[in-house]
């Protein structure tokens, strides 16, 4: 992913985007969760609150979870149209034909970036309960960046992508296993985009999976509807902070509310309900091609982000847990009232 804009320090941009309390609380707006008819507003008028869903009893295995995201990174950079790829690829296949979903492959080619030669994209679009005409998507990019450019260092070096790649794959992997426990009301299709950042200099084009698949959702409407999305992309950062992304506050405003009000019901207090960065990541063009309201659920604080010290060393079993358990239970309190604010 990439920050809105592209002329500024990282740092200064950060700081630009912060949001103050006041402006925060102003476009707040109410959110009801259809299935429990009840709409709470907090006392203090600052976070919307709801009558949730039962807690499901879900038994993440936060070691397994992480020996996935460990096993993607023994992979090594895993770079759009390489062997690295390749192979992770056909083992994440491999995991959740074992997990007995349904699997369809969206292949197609765009030109590399420097030399002009076809490079072969593979979306993954893994599907529960795939008979289910309402569906949600859960997506992640799973290629990672050539080379770790803010590394001062060496940022000609191996870029291995543990959080910034390994950390959605691993998340969607283990929740695979859960997905016949919570038995969701809508069906949920898992999407991992290929070609998310192929990207040699600042200029190169971002987001070929997410676009693609964008298009042919919108071209080619399928007998389904995607209801809603949600993108998670560095989620495994060992001091995780999950702030509110302001494109998805501005785009998708009710899905975010209604995962952050999940997580504070769940007391997962790495979710901050607070706009922080304005991020340019896949759920771009899921919004604005697809039409489908999707958040980013993004930690952006992450000081590794694009340098060689992106392993998993940089990341913990628990940040990846708590997020994977708060999607699930987001997804049992599914249907939330989707449209404009
Ligand atoms: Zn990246």
């Amino acid at each position: 992913m990439r920050t809105f804009t592209r002329d500024t320090s990282s740092t200064s941009k950060r700081l630009k985007n912060e949001l103050s309390r006041s402006d925060q609380s102003r476009r707040r707006s109410s959110l009801r969760f259809l299935h429990s008819g009840l709409v709470l507003l907090s006392t203090f008028g600052l976070f919307p609150t709801f009558a949730s869903a039962q807690n499901v009893n879900i038994k993440w295995d936060s070691r397994r979870a992480f020996g996935y995201l460990q096993k993607v990174c023994e992979i090594g950079p895993r770079v759009s149209g390489t062997t690295g790829m390749i192979k992770q690829r056909t083992m994440i296949i491999d995991h959740f034909r074992q997990s007995g979903c349904e699997i369809r492959a969206q292949a197609f080619d765009v030109p590399h970036p420097q030399t002009g030669a076809p490079v072969r994209m593979t979306n993954l679009v893994i599907s529960f309960d795939s008979t289910a005409k309402e569906r949600v998507v859960l997506a992640c990019h799973y290629d990672t960046r050539p080379f770790p450019d803010r590394d001062r260092v060496r940022p000609r070096g191996p870029f291995i992508g543990a959080n910034d790649g390994a950390s959605g794959v691993a998340l969607l992997m283990e929740m695979a296993h859960h997905m016949k426990t919570i038995r969701p009301r809508y069906g949920v299709d898992f999407v991992m985009f290929d070609g998310e950042e192929l990207v040699y200099a600042d200029f190169d084009k971002y987001f070929y999976g997410s676009e693609h698949f964008a298009r042919w959702y919108r071209d080619n409407p399928p007998e389904y509807k995607y209801v809603c999305g949600v993108v998670v992309d560095m989620v495994a950062d060992k001091n995780l902070n999950l702030f509110i992304e302001k494109n998805s506050w501005k785009m998708a405003p009710k899905v975010t509310q209604s995962i952050w009000a999940t997580a504070r019901n769940m007391r997962v207090k790495e979710f901050i309900y607070k706009q922080k960065y304005e991020v340019r990541d896949d759920h771009l063009a899921m919004n604005q091609i697809a039409g489908i309201p999707t958040t980013d659920i993004i930690d952006f604080d992450y000081p590794y982000w694009h340098t060689t010290r992106d392993t998993a060393r940089s990341c913990s079993a628990t940040s990846l847990s708590k997020v994977g358990r708060v999607l699930l239970q987001w997804l049992t309190e599914l249907p939330i009232e989707l449209g404009d604010k």
